[in-house]
Order: C-alpha cells, then structure tokens, then sequence
C-alpha cells in the first residue's frame, strides 16, 4: 500500500562548533533521507539559551512531505543529529545539532519516546517565530504574543 504524503515541521537549533553549517548540512541531510522531501525552511534565527547554557543559539523550522510513519522520521532524525556529533552529557546541554518533530500532520502521539505535537514548542519563540514565518496559519497572534519578552533576532 501506498502510504500517503503527511506535512510535517522539524525544529532545528545548534549552538556549538560551526552552528550556521550544522543548519545548512542537516537541511540537505532531511533532504536526502527516503520518505522525506524538503518543502521549505525558514530563515535562521539567533536566540540567546533559554534554559540551557553556553553560546547564543542558532535555530530555524523546516516544512517537510514525508511517506515515513511518526517514529521512522523521530529515527531519521536522531541518526542525522548523531551523524553531526550530537551528544546528550546531560538535560539542555550545548548541542551540535537538535532536530524536533514538532507538528506531524494533524496527528497526536504520545508514546515514551515521542510527543507530538511537540509538548515544549508554545512556550518557545525559537520555535514560534520561524514557524510563522514559513506557516503563518498554524502560529496565532496571542501566542506569539506570550513569548515576545524573548530575544530573537533574524540573521
Ligand atoms: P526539548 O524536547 O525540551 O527541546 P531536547 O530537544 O534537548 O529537549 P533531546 O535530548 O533532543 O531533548 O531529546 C530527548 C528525547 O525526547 C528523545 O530521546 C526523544 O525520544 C524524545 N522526544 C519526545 N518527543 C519528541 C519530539 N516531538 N521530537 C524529538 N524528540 C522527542
Ligand atoms: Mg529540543
Ligand atoms: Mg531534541
């Protein structure tokens, strides 16, 4: 059976080694995987940690048409981050690469190892505003509006 084409949004952040590159590099890797094709990304954004440490973040959101299942594409996803040399020596650490799955067509999960929608994401305007910016439908005025004390800046 064919399965059909569902739009999914991916956020992406890094804020060590060469974080603008790590963005580039992992756009063309979810590109590349089969199942997934690039739709659009949005500009990238510079954003100080929020809840985390160590240099100002680098984050942008990324629309994708994928044929995978929620899992599959949370398995692409991880095998990209490791292949930047992400590392996870404790919650929130500076990373080379984080991929979430914030949005998979209209669908719920809620399974140990993956929520979507993703649970953090309206608390976060490094998710917010790009995601805004490239679907401007699925982001409301008042929330952005709860996250504008958030410094973002558009690079
Ligand atoms: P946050 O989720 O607050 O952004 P993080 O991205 O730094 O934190 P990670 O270390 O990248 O957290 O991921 C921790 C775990 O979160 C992963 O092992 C994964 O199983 C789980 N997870 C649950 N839901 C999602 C999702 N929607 N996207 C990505 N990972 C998820
Ligand atoms: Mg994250
Ligand atoms: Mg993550």
């Amino acid at each position: 059976m064919v399965r059909a084409d569902v739009t999914a949004f991916v956020a992406l952040g890094a804020n060590l080694g060469e974080a603008a590159q790590a963005l580039r590099d992992a756009l063309v890797n979810l590109g590349e995987v089969p199942g997934i094709r690039l739709v659009r990304a949005s500009s990238v954004y510079r954003t100080a940690p929020v809840e985390s440490s160590g240099p100002d973040y680098l984050n942008a959101v990324a629309e994708i048409s994928t044929t995978l299942t929620a899992p599959d594409l949370l398995d692409a996803l991880q095998s990209i981050e490791q292949q930047a040399g992400r590392e996870r020596p404790y919650r929130n650490a500076p990373r080379t690469l984080d991929l979430d799955l914030l949005l998979f067509g209209g669908a719920r999960v809620d399974s140990p190892r993956l929520t979507v929608p993703h649970l953090r994401m309206e608390q976060r305007a490094f998710v917010l505003v790009p995601l805004a910016e490239i679907a401007p439908s699925l982001v409301s005025a008042a929330q952005l509006a709860a996250v504008v004390d958030q410094v973002i800046e558009k690079i």
